[in-house]
């Protein structure tokens, strides 16, 4: 396997810095643009952005991995594994991380179940990918430009990686059932991370809480109150840019209060951002930032650090990271405090 490197692109010098991947078998850059059915034509697969805006990976200040490295050390958390594997394609406008490279040598999944997943997510490329296996996908079939802002690609990428930052402290079992569990309810079905209540759900809940709730946290933590682009599909109007429409509100309340506490309807990532602020933090501020009005929100001081170290092997749904955290409370909280919380959430 030959590592691409584009001697004009920082974004690799700087990976390489880092001890970071990029991955891309030289063979697959001859595909040039020849479609197959169902894809769009001039489909040649990049490695990186260069485009205006797409900082994703270009320059070692905007690089998204070196940011989540950054802040997983002020954090106590594991960074992603050194060698992880990324591919960033346009074949598709979903991201994940699936760990394949890592997982093979471990706990190999069926080749069926990685294929469905590989075809799913990149096309043409899901046969070839079989043999050069990806720890996270990054596609950017965007149509809607406003996709190709900083902050969403970031908060996109910190998303995936804080899964490979899971992927390290959990077992292989919970991450093999997940993606198991894709394939299975989500990958040709309408909806993503299937529904609640099918077999299996809770344990890609509980994956999906930790990954929503800290692409938001490292965004906002990354562009503050007022750096953010336009999160329309939260707030109406998000402008002007402030604190009430920022990554950190919508963590708070979906940019909606009372409705869409949940991401996809039931996975909970926004109870964990509740543990970490309360809501007097809120109402202090000028202009104020409600909660949502189903939720009850006096816990605060939770640590990112407490809830990654109980997202070892023995946690496999939210309820239980929930009862572990329930038995763990940072001084100032009260149990009936957290139950409310939890309730709120239907906990
Ligand atoms: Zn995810």
């Amino acid at each position: 396997m030959k590592l691409f490197m584009n001697s004009t692109d920082e974004k690799n010098i700087s990976l390489a810095v880092k001890g970071y991947k990029i991955f891309f078998p030289s063979t697959f850059l001859t595909l040039k643009s020849k479609p197959i059915a169902g894809l769009k034509t001039n489909r040649k697969p990049v490695v990186g952005f260069n485009q205006k805006n797409c900082q994703l990976f270009s320059g070692r200040d905007n690089n998204a991995l070196y940011d989540f490295d950054e802040y997983a050390a002020q954090d106590g958390i594991m960074p992603p594994p050194s060698g992880i594997k990324i591919l960033i394609h346009n074949f598709h406008s979903s991201a994940s991380a699936p760990m394949f490279a890592a997982l093979a040598s471990a706990n190999p999944l069926a080749t069926i179940d990685m294929q469905y997943f590989l075809i799913a997510k990149t096309g043409a490329l899901g046969a070839p990918l079989l043999t050069a296996l990806p720890d996270v996908l990054y596609g950017y079939d965007w149509s809607n430009s406003t996709n190709f802002t900083t902050d969403r690609i970031k908060e996109t990428a910190y998303h995936e990686f804080s899964h490979a930052s899971h992927f390290r402290k959990t077992s292989t079992s919970l991450w093999t059932d997940n993606i198991k569990f894709i394939v299975d309810y989500d990958l040709f079905s309408t909806t993503s991370y299937g529904h609640a209540g099918d077999p299996g759900v809770e344990k890609t809940d509980l994956i999906e809480m930790w990954g929503y709730f800290m692409g938001r946290e490292y965004a906002h933590r990354r562009y503050g109150p007022n750096a953010h682009s336009s999160l329309t599909e939260y707030f109406n109007p998000a402008t002007p840019i402030n604190f009430i429409n920022s990554w950190y509100a919508v963590a708070e309340n979906g940019g909606h209060a009372g409705v869409n506490i949940f991401d996809w309807e039931h996975i909970p990532s926004r109870f964990l951002h509740d543990l970490l602020d309360h809501n007097g933090y809120n109402t202090d501020r000028t202009p104020q930032l409600p909660e949502s009005n189903v939720v009850t929100d006096n816990v605060r001081n939770f640590t990112i650090s407490t809830i990654y170290n109980y997202l070892d092997g023995s946690t496999t749904s939210p309820a239980s990271l929930m009862n572990k955290l329930r038995g763990n409370l940072p001084s100032g909280n009260t149990v009936a405090a957290f139950d409310s919380l939890r309730t709120s959430y239907g906990y």
